[in-house]
């Protein structure tokens, strides 16, 4: 099953995605996740499920964030070879840190460059959608099963303001800092190792594979949970490999992992 989230005649849908031939297409409409009603009701109000609504390719329509989450939580140096090149020991433990839900970002909308950073990375990383509410997960327990599928999402950080903060709140948190999409699947297998690759304006920057984690998930799902309760639509980011470097005003960043299509953003100055 793949899902993405979008609007129509404003109206917020989610649609069910099809590969045909090459081609994304959202063949229906399909039934907003119910366990995330509790968290945003509110927002869900206006879910159109019972709008008109003609099969479309996916590029036509407004994408939304395919979730709406109640935290994002991330993973810092979770490949060897990311760790390595911005000087970093390998973790002994999983390094956590959160992102606002605010820095959240639709496919194909504009990531802002804050006038108060000279220096701002992309991280193409894979990202965990949570499907079921996770406390205390057990070694012998079935991670897969609180899981509802993968997406794709770009950790925009703010390099120079992470060195200078000593924590990484500003750094990893301005408005725009989570491009997050285009879609959900759960037909693919993070443990097989899926391929994630960053490409700026074209040239590929970034290409590593899930199975080298430092951390698998289930590991990661254990270490969360013993701490933080994750609730169904919670984002997992599952950090970055090799090559980050930064971005500047005009650029197309595209992240792309096999299985989970290309989230494209662009970006631009910030705002007034
Ligand atoms: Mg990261």
């Amino acid at each position: 099953m793949k899902y993405c989230r979008f609007l129509s005649e404003g109206q917020i849908c989610y649609g069910s995605v099809e590969d045909r031939d090459g081609t994304l297409w959202i063949a229906g409409l399909a039934p907003a996740p119910e366990e995330d009603l509790g968290f945003h009701l509110a927002q869900l109000r206006g879910d159109a499920r019972s709008v008109y609504f003609k099969s479309r390719p996916m590029s036509e329509v407004d994408l939304l964030p395919p979730v709406t989450p109640s935290k994002i939580i991330c993973v810092g140096r979770n490949y060897r070879d990311h760790a390595q090149e911005l000087g970093n020991e390998v973790p002994a433990e999983p390094l956590l840190f959160f992102k606002p839900i605010s820095a959240l970002l639709a496919p194909g909308s504009l990531v802002r460059m804050p006038r108060v950073s000279a220096r701002v990375d992309f991280e193409g990383e894979l990202a965990l959608v949570m499907g079921r509410s996770a406390s205390k997960v057990q070694p012998d327990e079935d991670w897969r099963s609180y899981v509802r599928g993968y997406t794709i999402a770009n950790d925009v950080t703010a390099r120079d303001l992470q060195k200078k903060d000593g924590q990484w709140t500003r750094a990893k948190g301005f408005d725009t800092f989570c491009p997050a999409g285009p879609f959900v699947s759960d037909e693919v297998d993070p443990e097989a190792g899926l391929t994630v690759e960053t490409r700026v304006n074209g040239e590929l920057r970034q290409h590593g594979s899930t199975a080298d984690f430092i951390f698998f998930i289930p590991q990661l799902l254990r270490y969360i949970t013993a701490a933080i309760t994750l609730e169904p639509g919670d984002l997992l980011l599952t950090g970055t490999p090799a090559g980050v470097g930064p971005l500047a005003a005009g650029d197309t960043v595209e992240v792309t992992i096999s299985g989970l299509g290309t989230l494209t953003n662009t970006v631009a100055p910030e705002a007034d």
